[in-house]
């Protein structure tokens, strides 16, 4: 996709974070220099503690940096923010609430009235395929309903950004499948941006625009991989020897600093 906008959506600039005391202090994020693009859709990948969540939280201005900046519209990150939704692997949803209750949630919370909430959170409900479910309490709901509910929760709130950390993690593998169709089919309906951090690289090439590769140690960027495949992603992609390719690529660039690592210590 070709971004609409030339101001980058999200401008990662220098961003470090440090976590401890000055002696002791460990680099979990060095100088992290990313734009990425209004309607963008990037994935991140890396080894486990290269700092995927910690620029995530950072974006998400749940974390703070130590130093540099994040700008979002232009405009520096201090906090969380309605613009922008965050997604962890828990789905974090209240279990006293039904699926359209949680949906509706944060329009509660902006004080919308009840008619305009609901026909929003109908709406949503419908693009996940809850329909069916929209009475029903979380602890009735499968793991992959339970994530499609936090989805809508999301979206309902009108973020023009996602932030998705390990969304599917949790999920088994046909799941995990339907609801990366599903994302991808409502992301190309609704044009949001989205960062979506996934250890899975099929998953990673599967749904991106460009592959982040983080590298760890200190944690920083490592290789940005351009996915050139064509939207919408179908099977006969999936399976296409160019997705191998590209797939093969960004497993080189995950794997490949590993064995470095490992022949060198
Ligand atoms: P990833 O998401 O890539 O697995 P994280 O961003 O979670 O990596 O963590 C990066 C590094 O920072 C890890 O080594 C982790 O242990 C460390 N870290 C993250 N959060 C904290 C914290 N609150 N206090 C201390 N160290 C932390």
């Amino acid at each position: 996709m070709t971004p609409i906008n030339s101001e980058p959506k999200i401008s990662f600039q220098n961003v470090t974070r440090r976590f401890g005391q000055s002696s002791n202090a460990f680099l979990a994020l060095d100088r992290l220099n990313l734009d990425i693009a209004d309607g963008e859709f990037v994935t991140v990948v890396g080894p486990s503690g290269c700092g995927k969540s910690t620029a995530m939280n950072i974006a998400a201005g749940l974390t703070d940096v130590s130093d540099g900046r994040v700008l979002v519209d232009g405009k520096p990150v201090n906090g969380p923010g309605p613009e922008r939704g965050v997604i962890f692997q828990q789905y974090a949803l209240f279990p006293w609430l039904t699926v359209r209750e949680n949906v509706e949630f944060g329009l509660r919370i902006k004080g919308l009235p009840s008619a305009a909430r609901k026909t929003i959170a109908d709406r949503f409900i419908d693009l996940v395929g809850l329909k069916d479910f929209a009475d029903a309490l979380p602890k009735t709901l499968s793991g992959g309903m339970k994530q499609r509910c936090a989805i809508a929760r999301a979206y309902a709130a009108n973020p023009t950004i996602l932030l998705m950390d390990e969304p599917f993690g949790a999920l088994d593998a046909l799941t995990r499948v339907n609801m990366q169709d599903q994302l991808l089919d409502t992301w190309s309906r609704e044009r949001r941006t989205v960062v979506f951090i996934t250890h899975d690289v099929d998953e990673a090439v599967y749904l991106a625009n460009r592959v982040i590769v983080m590298a760890s140690r200190p944690g920083r960027l490592h290789k940005i991989i351009p996915v050139d495949l064509p939207y919408p992603r179908t099977e006969e992609i999936r399976l296409s020897p160019e997705f191998a390719e590209i797939r093969n690529q960004v497993w080189y660039a995950v794997y490949h600093q590993n064995s470095q690592a490992k022949s060198t210590s």
